[in-house]
């Protein structure tokens, strides 16, 4: 989920090798902005293609680690050209720390849940100067019904920071800077406080939205607000979300309980001041979404539901949201899993994760 979530290691060249997609850089099909020319390289592209990853698919997914392949950081560059994003990534080198702390996330995660992703992960693939964490994309089959998934990760922002660290700065970022106002996450322990399970709180919510793929939770992230089908139901985006067709964006129930979702932007420069964090929290906890982050778009409700239900219930990890003004401490938010707010969006959550035999 590219356009909402530009936040959403290696091995060697051997392994490009087995995955089928090693080839020299190849010069790009189109002019450095020729968005026009992208849109059209992008349609049917061979990295948005099932076929092109048969043979990834058939490696065991922690093997289907690597630096991006030509064909996928071509893709990435025209994306950025389509959408006018200026950054043009190119293939990782990989660090064979961070390779190893990636697989050891993997292999962490209960081995039900991981099963479900080996047909439907094409592959963890790291380009340097992404424009951001980390995205999710659809691979299509002859139909051009999405089948499965890559997720792609900019190597260079993996690397920097530890679990809290990682998710402390993500979630200040909706806000403006301030001397007085703190916010503190804390998704770890102290003694699991690193590298290992930064990594994996974010390949989870990357995760999140693989499981979505194909399946009817929401609609798809490659369709406008205003193409939604009218007679479709989507269990879990109709506890909190509808399309606005009108004005082809979409709105959720909590509009007036939550007037700041509007100005909830990560990562692209906060438009909230660091004074709302404390409204803002305190408004959150009338919604059903288990993050702010979850309030920005309805696929990011599902991935920041999935991450944070399989951290804190599955493997019983810690999740709180701490905001201080001065040395006070003046609120805390924990998981809402268990929470009567978060009830409903729970059933249609466990259900879904029961029916894809995750437990
Ligand atoms: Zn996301």
């Amino acid at each position: 989920m590219k356009n909402q979530l530009i936040s959403c290691l290696m091995l060697i060249a051997t392994l490009v090798a087995n995955v089928g997609l090693a080839q020299p850089s190849p010069s790009l099909v189109c002019a450095d902005k020729d968005i026009k020319c992208a849109r059209k390289a992008l349609k049917n592209h061979a990295a948005g293609r099932n076929d092109t990853w048969r043979a990834a698919l058939s490696l065991p997914i922690a093997e289907r680690i690597g630096p991006a392949p030509a064909s996928l950081v071509e893709f990435i560059v025209l994306d950025n050209i389509a959408n006018e994003y200026p950054d043009r990534p190119t293939a990782a080198t990989m660090d064979e720390n961070l390779v190893a702390d990636v697989k050891a996330a993997l292999a962490e995660l209960p081995p039900k849940l991981r099963d479900i992703f080996d047909r439907r992960l094409v592959g963890l693939y790291f380009v340097n100067g992404l424009g951001g964490t980390g995205y999710t994309d659809y691979v299509y089959d002859k139909n051009r019904n999405p089948v499965a998934a890559f997720i792609i990760f900019d190597a260079a922002v993996l690397a920097q920071k530890t679990a809290n660290e990682w998710a402390t700065w993500k979630e200040n970022t909706p806000f403006k800077p301030d001397p007085v106002y703190r916010l503190q996450a804390r998704i770890e322990n102290d003694s699991n406080d690193n590298r290992k399970n930064a990594i994996q709180y974010i390949l989870l919510h990357e995760l999140g939205h693989v499981f979505s793929v194909g399946k009817r939770i929401h609609p798809p992230w490659n369709i406008e607000p205003k193409d939604v089908d009218q007679q479709a139901v989507y269990p879990f985006f109709n506890v909190s979300w509808k399309p606005d067709r009108a004005q082809n964006r979409y709105t959720t129930n909590f509009e007036e309980v939550l007037p700041q979702r509007r100005n909830t932007v990560y990562y692209f420069g906060a438009k909230l001041a660091a004074y709302d964090m404390l409204p803002t929290y305190q408004n959150l906890v009338q919604t059903n979404f288990p993050s702010l982050y979850a309030a920005t778009h309805p696929g990011d409700d599902f991935a920041e539901s999935f991450a944070s239900y399989v951290h804190v219930v599955m493997m019983k990890r810690p999740w709180e949201i701490e905001i201080s003004f001065g040395q006070e401490v003046v609120f805390t938010l924990g998981p809402c899993w268990g929470e009567s707010r978060c009830a409903k969006k729970q059933v249609v959550l466990e259900r879904l994760l029961y029916d894809a035999g995750a437990f």
